[in-house]
């Protein structure tokens, strides 16, 4: 591996973070990666400073002007797949032909998305609302954004914020999660080759220092969050210090509706596949199983089997000890629940920060497993009765981000999917995603979106002009 990149990019400056170090350890084989230095409050603050010196000039340039730094920028990202996702897999512990064949192309084609939708935005049109008013519609970039992003998907959480954000016409102080700042650290020769000095400014530290201060700090006008639900709500609190926009994307406990006549090897394939990958560390992962009574044991009997054959290594493994400690204690809850049984996994591996992939069968509702978003390797299933309860348990969660369901009925797909509360729900599908498709959630999932035109509204205020004529 190349030499590891772990300066900031304040100013297009690099520089040294003047805090302590975080020291980043190998999810894999807990080998130590390398020492990352925190900025300080005050390296933030000269970040915010940059990026509002910047936002002037960088607001005022044609939107054609802004796609072509972010055409230039993804062509970068793809030149540097390789070292990328070596990175994000060094740091993550992601398997690195998946991190290079599922994540970087679509990482850079965000980019390129937003580069273009900046160029199609849409309003009312202009015209006499009064008589002898003009009026028209304009949407404007906020200002100076701060972004902060979570360790499951590093990058692309970045490219989900930065894009859109710059896309716009704002200008952005950056934070990535203290556990993996590796993939976007990899980058600031880049954003300073490509980018004015303070557009797009990359800070380390931890969430209740840094994070915090960000999201608190008096001349940045929005801030956005990737993270839990607790993280979400204090960041809340911080933002209200000057009033500041929030975008939250939090938490996840997605529910899979499977009915009786659905294709069972097809969902059992997709709930081994998604109900696992990246080792469960997904707000969308398919980990909430209801099937109906008629299925349950055939379905039962094949998904045992096809957990029972996941290789841990095309999963990976946990960011954190921390984190396997989480996943650990919620199953050596479920260990203790009289009713539940768990078929498959409900150990730690001794090998780095791996679990096993692991099934609970016959939850109930108000099961802890049902309920919690565990964030690892861990399905639960429950059996249900007709589409009223499958809904009505579906709903009943404090989430709202992801849902699926799977019948070869299409108007029955389309009646129970017009009563769920996710902001997505795939049918006899999952996890698919579209840069042109928002993602985003309900309740404690949080608020604004991601990716599509609506993601690009979100990073701006509307206004209306009137002159009188
Ligand atoms: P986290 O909440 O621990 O951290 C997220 C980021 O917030 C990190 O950069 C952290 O440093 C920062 N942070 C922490 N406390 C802060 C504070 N008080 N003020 C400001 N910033 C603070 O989340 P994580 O553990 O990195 O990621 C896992 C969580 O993220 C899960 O709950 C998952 O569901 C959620 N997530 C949601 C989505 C989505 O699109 N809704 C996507 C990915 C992850």
């Amino acid at each position: 591996m190349e030499k590891i990149e772990t300066h900031l990019l304040i100013n297009g400056n690099i520089v040294d973070g003047e805090a302590e170090k975080t020291s980043l350890f190998s999810p894999e084989n807990n080998e130590f990666i390398v020492d990352v230095p925190c900025a300080t409050t005050a390296q933030v603050d000269l970040a915010v400073d940059a990026a509002n010196a910047a936002f002037p000039a960088w607001k005022r340039k044609s939107f054609a002007d802004r796609a072509t730094v972010l055409y230039k920028f993804a062509d970068r990202i793809d030149e540097k797949a390789q070292l990328l996702a070596k990175l994000e897999s060094l740091n993550c512990g992601k398997p690195f032909q998946r991190m290079l064949e599922d994540e970087m192309p679509a990482i850079s084609d965000h980019f390129r998305f937003f580069a273009g939708a900046c160029r199609c935005m849409s309003g009312s049109a202009a015209g006499e609302y009064l008589e002898g008013f003009t009026s028209m519609i304009r949407r404007d970039p906020v200002g100076v954004v701060g972004q902060i992003a979570p360790w499951n998907y590093p990058l692309m959480m970045a490219a989900w914020k930065i894009a859109p954000a710059l896309a716009a016409g704002n200008t952005v102080v950056f934070k990535p999660s203290e556990c993996t700042p590796l993939t976007m650290l990899g980058l600031v020769e880049d954003i300073k080759e490509l980018f004015p000095a303070g557009v797009l400014n990359i800070v380390t530290g931890k969430g209740s220092v840094i994070g915090k201060h960000i999201a608190g700090h008096e001349k940045i006008q929005m801030v956005s969050v990737t993270g839990s639900v607790n993280t979400g709500k204090q960041v809340l609190a911080s933002a209200t210090s000057n009033v500041k926009r929030t975008h939250l994307e939090l938490g996840g406990k997605a529910p899979v509706i499977a009915f009786d006549d659905c294709d069972i090897d097809d969902l059992v394939e997709n709930m081994t596949l998604w109900g696992y990958y990246n080792a469960g560390q997904d707000c969308t992962a398919a980990c909430r199983l209801y099937v109906q009574d008629k299925i349950y044991p055939e379905v039962v009997e094949k998904l045992t089997a096809a957990v029972k054959s996941i290789d841990v290594n095309d999963i990976g493994p946990l960011i954190s000890a921390e984190q396997r400690e989480i996943v650990s204690s919620f199953v050596e809850r479920a260990k203790k629940v009289p009713h539940l049984k768990i078929v498959a996994g409900g150990n730690k591996i001794d090998r780095g920060y791996f679990y096993e992939p692991t099934l609970i069968i016959d939850a109930r509702q108000d099961d802890e497993v049902v309920q919690e978003e565990i964030f690892g390797p861990v399905v639960s299933v429950t059996r249900f009765n007709d589409a009223d309860q499958a809904i009505e348990w579906a709903n009943d969660c404090k989430y709202g981000l992801a849902s699926s369901i799977w019948t070869r009925d299409i108007e029955k797909a389309h009646r129970v999917s017009s009563m769920l509360q996710f902001g997505v729900t795939w049918i006899n599908t999952y996890f698919m995603y579209a840069s042109e498709m928002p993602h985003g959630g309900f309740k404690m999932s949080g608020y604004g979106k991601d990716l599509s035109m609506y993601g690009l509204e979100d990073y701006t205020v509307v206004r209306h002009i009137m002159v009188k004529m």
